[in-house]
C-alpha cells in the first residue's frame, strides 16, 4: 500500500505529538525528582541545624541528654552526655560503651529508672560518684517517662547534668551554717557559764528557771528550788587568802553538782551563793537530797587542801500562780531563815 503524502504528514505529526508528550512526562518526572531531592536536602539541612543547636544548648547548659528504651534496653547518648563522661567529639563510642561507662562510675541509672516506672510526672535522681581522678562527682538526672498506648513506659528521656560545683557549694554552705550555729552555741554557753566553777551563771539560771517553772505549771509536776550560801565565807578569804576562797567555791560547786540528778540544774548566782533546781521532786524527797548536800559539804575536807566550810540552805516548792521570780524570792527568804536560825541548816519556805 502506498501511503499518501498527507497521510504521512499526519503520521509524522502524531508521532511528534507522542514524542513531545513523552518528553514532557520525562521532564515532569525529572522536575519532581529534583524537587524531592531539594526537599530532602532542605530537611537534612534543618535537621543538621537543629542538631547543632541541641549540641550548642548542651554545651552552654553543661548538660547531656539520655534516652532509654526499656523494652529493648537500648540507650541513646547525646554528644553532651558523652562529654560529661569524658568522651570528646569524634572519639569512638561503640555499642556497650554506655553500659561500661555507667558501670565504671557506679551509676545504676537503668536500675533506678526501672524503679520509677509508675511516675507520670518528671522526677529527679542524684548520683554521687568518684570520677577518674579520684575526686567526687555529683550527677543529677531529671527524667521523664513517655508512656505508650499500652500504659507501659515506652521511652525514658532524661537531662543529665554534672552539678558537682553546686552540690559542693551547698555542702560548704551547710558546713559553714553548722559551724556558725556551733560557734553561736559555744559563745552562748561561754556567756552563760561561770568561769570559776564551770556551773551555770545567774543569767542561765534565770532563763532555765523561767522555762522550768512554765513547764511545771503546764504539766502540774512538782518543782523545788534550793538556794544555798557559804557560811562566814568572808572569814575564809580573810584567814586563808582569796585563792583558797576560790578553791572552796570550786569544791562546793563540785559537791553540789555531784548530788544533782539528770534534769536538775546547779548554778552560781552570786559570790558564794548557789541554786539547785530540782524538777519533779516532792517536798519530802527534796528535803532528803538537800540535807545530804549539807552534810557532804560540812563533812571534813582535810583530805583536800581546802578550808572547811558549811552552807545554809533554803528551799521552796512550786505553788499555784508561782513565777520564776516569786519562787526565787521564797527560796531566798528560806535561806535567810536558815542563816538567822544559826547557819549550817536547811529551811523550807512557807
Ligand atoms: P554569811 O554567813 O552571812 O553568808 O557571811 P559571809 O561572810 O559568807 O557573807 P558576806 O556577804 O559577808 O561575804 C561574802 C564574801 O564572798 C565577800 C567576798 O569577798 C567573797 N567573794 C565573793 N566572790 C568571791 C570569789 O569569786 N572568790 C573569793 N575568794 N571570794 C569571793
Ligand atoms: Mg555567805
Ligand atoms: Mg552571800
Amino acid at each position: 500500500m502506498v501511503i499518501g503524502s498527507d497521510m504521512l504528514m499526519l503520521i509524522v505529526i502524531a508521532l511528534g505529538l507522542i514524542a513531545i508528550a513523552a518528553i514532557g512526562k520525562v521532564i515532569a518526572a525529572r522536575r519532581e525528582t529534583r524537587s524531592a531531592a531539594r526537599l530532602a536536602r532542605k530537611r537534612a539541612r534543618s535537621m543538621a541545624e537543629l542538631l547543632r543547636m541541641v549540641r550548642m544548648a548542651e554545651t552552654i547548659a553543661g548538660i547531656g541528654i539520655w534516652q532509654f528504651d526499656p523494652k529493648t534496653g537500648t540507650q541513646l547518648w547525646s554528644d553532651g552526655l558523652k562529654r560529661l563522661f569524658g568522651i570528646e567529639e569524634g572519639e569512638d563510642f561503640v555499642e556497650g560503651d554506655a553500659e561500661t561507662l555507667l558501670f565504671a562510675n557506679d551509676i545504676d541509672l537503668i536500675g533506678k529508672v526501672n524503679e520509677h516506672t509508675d511516675e507520670v510526672e518528671p522526677y529527679t535522681l542524684q548520683f554521687d560518684v568518684s570520677n577518674f581522678d579520684g575526686g567526687r562527682l555529683s550527677i543529677s538526672v531529671q527524667a521523664c517517662n513517655l508512656m505508650g498506648g499500652d500504659g507501659l513506659v515506652h521511652r525514658v528521656v532524661a537531662v543529665i547534668r554534672d552539678n558537682t560545683d553546686q552540690v559542693q557549694r551547698e555542702r560548704e554552705l551547710a558546713t559553714k551554717h553548722a559551724e556558725a550555729i556551733n560557734e553561736a552555741r559555744q559563745a552562748r554557753e561561754l556567756a552563760e557559764t561561770d568561769p570559776l566553777t564551770g556551773l551555770a551563771n545567774r543569767r542561765r539560771v534565770m532563763r532555765e528557771l523561767d522555762r522550768i517553772v512554765m513547764n511545771a505549771r503546764v504539766t502540774q509536776m512538782p518543782l523545788v528550788l534550793v538556794m544555798f550560801d557559804i557560811d562566814h565565807f568572808k572569814r575564809v578569804n580573810d584567814l586563808h587568802g582569796h585563792p583558797s576562797g576560790d578553791k572552796v567555791l570550786r569544791r562546793v560547786a563540785r559537791l553540789a553538782d555531784g548530788q544533782s540528778r539528770r534534769g536538775d540544774l546547779v548554778g552560781r548566782v552570786g559570790g558564794e551563793e548557789f541554786v539547785w533546781i530540782i524538777p519533779g521532786a516532792s517536798d519530802g524527797m527534796a528535803r532528803v537530797m538537800i540535807e545530804r548536800l549539807r552534810q557532804i559539804i560540812a563533812s571534813d575536807s582535810s583530805v583536800a587542801p581546802v578550808p572547811n566550810v558549811t552552807v545554809s540552805l533554803g528551799y521552796a516548792c512550786i505553788q499555784a500562780g508561782d513565777t520564776a521570780l516569786s519562787l526565787f524570792a521564797r527560796a531566798d527568804g528560806a535561806l535567810y531563815d536558815a542563816k538567822d536560825a544559826g547557819r549550817n541548816r536547811v529551811r523550807m519556805a512557807a
